[in-house]
């Protein structure tokens, strides 16, 4: 089956995810990251936003800096948590003064950390799909939100993150997002389910290169994403072994991404961690990018 919708031959896209640095050093990988990545056109690159809200200006400098010394397509991400309606207000209007046309809208994690229940603020947004709605209301943003193959750590079934996803779609939202999942058939089914529902906007898989697999294993962990007993062999005893981790990390990003585009997905979105060489190398492989990066490699 096709798990996207394609008519004839598609264009693959690909998008990129940063995080805004928090020292001098982080910066600079960022920075050279972006520089190594914009030739190959992504789609776009989106910048996150800390949890309970905490890099709102940093954020703002890095969407504002990708604006003015690049030529990338930036979206922000926004959450609700620990902010009025009138604050989260503002910074959608100072994206959109600054240029902004895309917006990736989150309710964000309980400021008690994942796990800890969900309080919107007194005079916040009480759901995603409400902020959604808000942000087309103050000006023309292409809106993305999050999605969850493998159901939200919060969630009692997938019925409730359906419904969830469906008014955020029916708020405005034309693109998700999924969080990322090492298990291809995890992300298919959950497609077949959201069609099933009759909700029709691309789920576009988040992919993650794994450097670092006792890192990730934490964090699959707090997400509720499964790591395939397969792929966790492969990194099994490598610990110490940073290149020959990376060499694998390559391969199985590689088998991912392949088998996937082999079943007719056409978007990615690459958590990039603020690197570049992973993701640049899955971006060649699946045939991203303009001919001069390719040549530029
Ligand atoms: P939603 O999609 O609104 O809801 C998530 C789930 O919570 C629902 O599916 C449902 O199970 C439950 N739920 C929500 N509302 C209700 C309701 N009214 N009734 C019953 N159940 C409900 N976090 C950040 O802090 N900053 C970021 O930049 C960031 N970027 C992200 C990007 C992507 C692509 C993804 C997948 C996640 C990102 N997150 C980010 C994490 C996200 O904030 C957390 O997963 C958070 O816990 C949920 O936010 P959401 O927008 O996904 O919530």
């Amino acid at each position: 089956m096709n798990h996207q919708q394609t008519s004839h031959e598609p264009e693959i896209k690909a998008s990129f995810e940063f995080f805004p640095p928090s020292s001098d050093e982080m910066e600079k990988t960022l920075w050279r990251s972006v520089e190594r990545l914009e030739p190959i056109n992504p789609h776009f690159v989106s910048v996150t936003y800390g949890a309970g809200g905490s890099t709102r200006e940093r954020t703002h400098s890095t969407i504002k800096r990708i604006i003015a010394d690049t030529n990338l397509v930036p979206a922000a991400h926004l959450t609700c948590v620990a902010a009025s309606r009138d604050d989260v207000d503002q910074v959608v209007r100072s994206y959109r003064d600054a240029g902004v046309r895309h917006i990736v809208a989150l309710r964000g994690d309980p400021p008690g950390g994942l796990g800890s229940s969900y309080e919107p603020h007194p005079q916040g947004y009480e759901t995603t799909a409400e902020l959604v709605a808000r942000i087309k209301e103050i000006g023309p943003f292409e809106v993305s939100v999050s999605a969850y193959p493998e159901k939200h750590p919060e969630s009692q079934d997938f019925e409730t993150d359906l419904a969830v996803l469906a008014a955020k779609v029916d708020a405005g939202a034309t693109r998700a997002i999924t969080q990322c999942f090492f298990d291809n058939t995890a992300y298919f089914r959950f497609v077949d389910r959201v069609r099933a529902r009759g909700i029709n906007v691309p789920i576009v898989p988040g992919i993650l290169p794994v450097s670092n697999f006792a890192k990730v294993i934490g964090f699959a962990e707090k997400c509720g994403t499964s790591i395939p007993e397969s792929f966790a062999r492969r990194f099994e005893g490598l610990d110490d072994e940073p290149e020959t981790r990376q060499l694998v990390a390559a391969a199985v990003a590689a088998e991912q991404v392949s088998a996937l585009r082999e079943q007719g997905v056409t978007e990615f979105h690459f958590y990039t961690l603020n690197r570049s060489n992973l993701v640049y190398a899955m971006c060649r492989l699946l045939g991203v990018g303009s001919q001069d990066s390719q040549c530029a490699a």
